[in-house]
Parts: C-alpha cells; sequence; structure tokens
C-alpha cells in the first residue's frame, strides 16, 4: 500500500497516517452551521476534506466517516457569546428555526452534488443527539471536569494538564484576536472555560430548548462534535477534520471535553484547511456578500471548475479568491475535457507504463495531499505516448481521488458530435504548428474553417481552447 504522509495539527509535523486498526479508518468532519447558504469558503474545505476520504478509499482503507449538522447552539462568537446563529437565521427570514435547518442543510447537500462531494457515510443532527449531550455532560459533573454557574453548566479548562494541546495560542494571544469580541462572562472560573450547556443566556428567546437536569436548555456547540463522534466512531477516532478557525476554540474544546469524558487520548490526527480569502480577508457568512455555488453558476462557471481551482493549491496554503484566476481556471478545465474527450478507445492496456504513472500520482497524493502536483500528473498522461486505452483508464483511476467529472465530458459542448470534437483538436494542433512556421495566412484559415463548423477558438495563457459558437 502506498504510504500517506500528512501533516498533523497535534504534533505540527508532517507523519504518516497510521490508522488505529489495520486497514479501517474513522474520520469525522464538523458540519455546516445551517443557518445560511454555505460560502464557497466553507466549501474549499469540503472539497479537501472529500479528497482525503476519496484518496484514503483509494488507497484501500475501509472509510468511516461521520459529519455533523449544526442546527443548535452556535453562538455568533465561536466563544459562548452572542445570539445562537440559528436564531438570527430564522429571524431574518421570518421562518422557523427548524425550517431554516431544514431549508439550508438541503442546500449544502445540493451544493455538494455539484461539487462531487461525497456525502460522509453518517449525517448527525445535533438537535437529534440531545439525550447523549446530557449524558456526556453528567459524566464529566461527575468526573469533577464541570461545574455549575448561573444556570449553565462550563466545562473547567485548569483542571487539564494541557488545554492548547492543539493550538499554540497562549494566554496573551487570546485577549486579542480569536476573542477580542467576548464580553466577560462572570461565571466562568477561568477566561478559556467553555459552556457545556445553556439555561441562561443574554437571549430570551432561544427557540429550540429541552429538559435537563439544570433546567430548560439547550446544548453549547463544542460538545455536540465529541459526543456525535464518540455516538458512531467510539472512543478512538483516527482522524478529525475541519476548516483552520476550528483549531481554536472549537477543536481544543472538544479534545479537553472527549479525552477528560474517556480518561484517554481521542484522536491521532488533525487535518485543517486553510482559509478561503478575498480582498477584505476570510470569506465569511457572518460578513456577508459571500460567494456561493448557485450565484458562481448565474455567472456561467461549472461548479467543478472551483473544485478544480482549489485542487490547484495546496489545502494548508490560504487560498485568494479571485473572477481573474477562475477564469483561467475555466478555460483550462474546459481545454482539459475537451482533450480528453477526443481520446479513442484504442489499444491495450500498457500495464507497466500505467503502474509508473499510478506511482506518480500517489507520489503527488502521498505528500501532504499535494493535489496540484497530482493534476500535473494527470497532464503528462494526456501528453504521453501511451495508447488511448491507458489514456482513459488512468484518467477514470485518478478521477476516483480528484471527482472533476473527467470522463463525462465537456456539458458546454455536449452537443458536439465526437467527430468534431476529434477535427477539432486535430485541426487545432494543426493551426498551432502552423503559427510556429509563422505561416500565419494558413492559422487564419484555419480558424475560419473551424468557425465554419461553427466552433470558436480562443488563445490564452494556458492554449488553444474552443467552444461551440453561441
Ligand atoms: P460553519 O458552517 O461556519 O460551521 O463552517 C463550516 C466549515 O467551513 C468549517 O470547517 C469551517 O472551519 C470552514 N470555513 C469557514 N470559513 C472558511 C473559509 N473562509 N475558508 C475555508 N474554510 C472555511
Ligand atoms: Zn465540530
Amino acid at each position: 500500500m502506498a504510504v500517506l504522509d500528512l501533516y498533523n495539527t497535534l504534533t505540527k509535523r508532517i507523519e504518516e497516517f497510521k490508522p488505529n486498526e489495520d486497514r479501517k479508518v474513522r474520520m469525522y468532519t464538523c458540519g455546516p452551521t445551517v443557518y445560511h447558504f454555505a460560502h464557497i469558503g466553507n466549501l474549499r474545505s469540503y472539497i479537501m476534506e472529500d479528497v482525503l476520504e476519496k484518496y484514503l478509499i483509494y488507497l484501500g482503507y475501509d472509510v468511516t466517516r461521520v459529519m455533523n449538522i449544526t442546527d443548535v447552539g452556535h453562538l455568533t462568537s465561536d466563544a459562548d457569546t452572542g445570539e445562537d446563529k440559528m436564531l438570527k437565521g430564522a429571524k431574518r427570514e421570518h421562518k422557523t428555526v427548524m425550517e431554516i435547518a431544514e431549508f439550508y442543510k438541503k442546500a449544502f447537500f445540493d451544493d455538494c452534488a455539484r461539487l462531487n462531494i461525497k456525502i460522509p457515510g453518517i449525517v448527525e443532527p445535533a438537535t437529534n443527539c440531545i439525550p447523549g449531550f446530557i449524558h456526556m455532560i453528567e459524566a464529566l459533573l461527575d468526573k469533577g471536569y464541570a461545574y455549575e454557574a448561573g444556570g449553565n453548566v462550563y466545562f473547567d479548562t485548569s483542571k487539564l494538564k494541557n488545554y492548547y494541546v492543539l493550538s499554540s495560542q497562549n494566554e496573551e494571544e487570546l485577549q486579542v484576536g480569536v476573542r477580542d469580541d467576548v464580553e466577560e462572562d462572570i461565571n466562568k472560573k477561568n477566561k478559556t472555560d467553555f459552556v457545556l450547556w445553556f439555561t441562561k443566556s443574554k437571549f430570551d428567546e432561544q427557540e429550540l430548548k429541552w429538559e435537563s437536569p439544570w433546567g430548560a436548555g439547550y446544548p453549547g456547540w463544542h460538545i455536540e462534535c465529541s459526543c456525535i463522534s464518540i455516538k458512531h466512531l467510539g472512543e478512538y477516532l483516527d482522524i478529525h477534520c475541519g476548516g483552520v478557525d476550528n483549531i481554536f476554540p472549537h477543536h481544543t474544546n472538544e479534545i479537553a471535553q472527549s479525552e477528560a469524558y474517556l480518561g484517554h487520548k481521542w484522536c491521532n490526527y488533525w487535518f485543517h484547511v486553510q482559509h478561503l480569502n478575498n480582498q477584505s480577508g476570510k470569506m465569511s457568512k457572518s460578513k456577508g456578500g459571500f460567494l456561493t455555488i448557485p450565484l458562481l453558476e448565474e455567472k456561467g462557471y461549472n461548479p467543478l471548475v472551483y473544485r478544480m481551482f482549489c485542487l490547484q493549491s495546496h489545502y494548508r496554503k490560504p487560498l485568494l479568491f479571485s473572477f481573474d484566476v477562475l477564469d483561467n481556471v475555466k478555460t483550462a478545465y474546459e481545454k482539459l475535457l475537451n482533450k480528453i474527450e477526443s481520446l479513442g478507445s484504442g489499444g491495450t492496456l500498457m500495464e507497466q507504463e500505467i503502474e509508473e504513472y499510478k506511482e506518480q500520482f500517489n507520489s503527488a497524493m502521498g505528500s501532504d495531499l499535494n493535489t496540484s502536483q497530482a493534476l500535473t500528473v494527470l497532464y503528462d498522461v494526456l501528453k504521453s505516448g501511451l495508447n488511448d486505452a491507458s489514456k482513459r483508464y488512468l484518467i477514470e483511476d485518478f478521477d476516483k481521488v480528484l471527482s472533476l467529472g473527467l470522463l463525462e465530458g465537456n456539458t458546454s459542448s455536449k452537443e458536439i458530435s465526437k467527430e468534431l470534437a476529434v477535427l477539432a483538436e486535430k485541426l487545432i494542433e494543426e493551426r498551432n504548428q502552423a503559427r510556429k512556421n509563422k505561416d500565419f495566412a494558413r492559422a487564419d484559415a484555419i480558424r475560419e474553417e473551424l468557425a465554419a463548423k461553427g466552433i470558436e477558438i480562443k488563445d490564452t495563457r494556458e492554449g488553444t481552447v474552443w467552444s461551440l459558437a453561441r
């Protein structure tokens, strides 16, 4: 089995990924807070987590992946202050919280379908699991890791040897940045303590409340992920994913309460995707004006162009969104699909060469999921002297992980017959040769010949692309 080296936020090193049990992976993903559309930044995280899951499957692992849906308890500040985001969404749209949750959950799954993101095998909304949260909070109280104050239940972070096991934040850093909008909560014994169960908060109209030993209330945000993960994946988790903003406080708090509850180490690998930024910084739902997949579609982009945009850069580097770059990717994507579409199916599989290209693909993906290098291997295959059957075989193989719909054809040129696609590629090739030989008359004649067949060509930095003339 090829080796997967992954950066682990817990050890701050690239390490060989080895699950607890041979060939079985238990994977957990923080799901969306369904009070609004997911923006393309959120979806960057889900695309890269999808690539991770699919690469593990590609390597032969049996992956069980769980994702929660946050439909209660996530306040506008990650640190227990502000309004419940779900309530905010409900007020904005004059609907109930559950109506909002249903609508945006469906919208999220639609986005995933358009981006070829596989929905994790187990998806559990937080509101399904209230008795489980209460049970876990009771156990934390019994073990002395939690306390009641002012009607709420808090986790006592001073009971841990190392609360900051995941993040390198220290007390000073916490006073600025992440928590600068935090109002002092006088119930907390320590500044980093966090709410496990609310019965009282500064907003009274919380719509969803449940009976509990501490009074009618609702869970804090962090408890849901610990509880849902342990419920479905047991006491030992192999890998936990999210965007980098989840490192603190969310994942730090998940580790605190899970390990306090279980009495041993919980999760070995922590995988975090860097942010998608726009000119004004991190793309975020609360700032408004964010981009969504339906919006990109309205502007004429196939969602898979955005997937390719993400795959072209490394998941641990911040990614700046711009339409200029997206346009370049669109051109490259269409050209790639056209190239693939023009492949025949001739020849018998060239097994040795296929193995060599697979090794290159594994070497790219195994190096901390170097997806842009994996795309280069795909281009190398297309340029290679392999026969078309072998090329097709490899493209299909790599696309199990890349999921760019490579063999589904270019939807913008769906109506074009196979013969026409082959002819277009052939004539473009000839035109490139003519231009190389400075035979511009011939190059122009070919452009006209293509136009007469209803094909428009465009010369770009990535080469010449063609599409059906509108
Ligand atoms: P949320 O719906 O806000 O709970 O976030 C869903 C996922 O998106 C989480 O894993 C976040 O860490 C991640 N996320 C939020 N903003 C961004 C961003 N700008 N770029 C990448 N991932 C993000
Ligand atoms: Zn979570």
